[in-house]
């Protein structure tokens, strides 16, 4: 079982419990993106049944009135062992997610496999007609190359800082360059895009520059925020009627998950120091 000082980040270890997290979510009008733990499989085996899995879980979420997608990771589904096993994954849940109605992100992870999750992204969302999305990371200096590629591929963008260590001759590494990096792109995203744009952010200024380029160029856009980091945020764009989702992660593998949230950022590590002492 999870123990409560986790469960502030992961909804639960099973889809049941993931689907209890999306009721309550969705009666605040945040919607959930479901992402089943687990990464950097070397074992085929291991990714073929993270990608049964989804499978199972989109056909769940499809029997539901529920507000709710997923976000794979090519690494879960098997790109570390070769593309063509990740390919072949990620198409078998784009398939069964076709037929439940039922939208797939995929995360962005380390530079080596970005062209093998983007080629992957381009013929599934050319092939699906848009049921899909693709994260990019603004840290890397490339990106704004791929988003010009991609400005006619049906589909959603999802745009992050990037949280993956990277060196320096690929990416900026300095947080200022990722945060100006991150503000172009997104003015690039509502020039190109009629829609489709989500802004993968918990700051306040990325996202209050989303909604000013939202007014200037009328396309749409919605906030991607994680389970357990400013919820109250969440809850009140929602009610403001801006399109609000929460990546929420479940599964058995949540211990790696829950240390890289903490580690990440003093007030979560006080959280968890408060949880453990009880004050
Ligand atoms: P930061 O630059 O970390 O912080 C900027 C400001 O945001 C802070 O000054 C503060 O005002 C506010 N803020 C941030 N965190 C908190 C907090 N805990 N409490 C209060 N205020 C806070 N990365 C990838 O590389 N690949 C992915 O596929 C990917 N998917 C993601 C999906 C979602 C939905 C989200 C939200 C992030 C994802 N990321 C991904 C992670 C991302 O790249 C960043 O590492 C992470 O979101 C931190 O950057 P930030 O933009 O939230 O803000």
């Amino acid at each position: 079982m999870i123990p409560p000082i986790a469960s502030r980040f992961v909804a639960g270890e099973t889809p049941a419990a993931a689907f209890d997290h999306v009721r309550r979510a969705n009666e605040d009008d945040v919607k959930v993106i479901l992402n089943l733990l687990g990464e950097h499989y070397h074992d085929r085996a291991a990714a073929d049944a993270d990608a049964d899995a989804y499978v199972s879980l989109v056909r769940d979420i499809g029997a539901t009135d529920l507000d709710a997608c997923v976000s794979v990771k090519p690494s879960q589904l098997g790109i570390d062992i070769a593309d063509e096993v990740f390919r072949e994954n990620v198409r078998r849940i784009v398939e069964a997610a076709d037929e439940h109605d039922v939208f797939v992100w995929c995360d962005m992870e380390d530079a080596d496999t970005t062209d093998a999750t983007l080629d992957a992204f381009e013929t599934l969302a050319r092939e699906f007609d848009g049921g899909v999305g693709q994260c990019v990371q603004a840290n890397l200096r490339r990106t704004r190359s791929d988003l010009d590629r991609l400005a006619d591929v049906p589909g959603k963008i999802r745009l992050v800082k990037g949280a993956y260590d990277e060196s320096e001759s690929i990416a900026y590494t300095d947080k200022t360059d990722v945060n100006e990096a991150y503000r172009e792109n997104l003015k690039f995203l509502f020039k190109e895009r009629d829609g489709g744009i989500a802004v993968g952010s918990h700051d306040p200024t990325m996202i209050a520059l989303a909604s000013e380029l939202s007014a200037e160029y009328g396309a749409d856009y919605e906030v991607q925020m994680l389970m357990g980091v400013r919820e109250d945020e969440q809850r009140r764009l929602a009610d403001e009627g801006v399109e609000t989702w929460q990546y929420a992660p479940y599964g058995d593998k949540w211990l790696s998950y829950f240390y890289r949230r903490v580690r990440e950022r003093k007030g979560n590590a006080l959280f968890a120091l408060r949880a453990v002492v009880g004050v």
